[in-house]
């Protein structure tokens, strides 16, 4: 049996309430290998092609609203802003 460095359920667990800060879809557990070349399982995005911890909802449509007026930022980094500002200024 395949000793896995994080098992399926363990990425589904971190998964739940967290979605891609590219297109906001849930994320999910996708199977790969690490750097040490053991099987692992990390949350990511299949639309994106991405591997990602993702954001909250809340942050995804937050980051969204001001992609709006602001659509040259990515919003990968309007999801980093977004989040720097809960961190430091809005600790709810
Ligand atoms: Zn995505």
């Amino acid at each position: 049996m395949i000793k896995y460095q994080i098992t399926k359920e363990e990425c589904a667990n971190r998964c739940v309430g967290r979605v891609c800060c590219r297109c906001g879809e849930p994320l999910i557990p996708i199977e790969t290998v690490d750097n040490s070349n053991n099987p692992t399982f990390w949350a990511g995005c299949l639309s994106c092609s991405i591997f990602s911890p993702g954001t909250t909802m809340k942050m995804y449509n937050t980051a969204k609203e001001l992609h709006k007026n602001y659509s040259n930022i990515s919003m990968d980094d309007l999801c980093g802003i977004v989040r720097y500002i809960r961190v430091r200024f809005w600790k709810d």
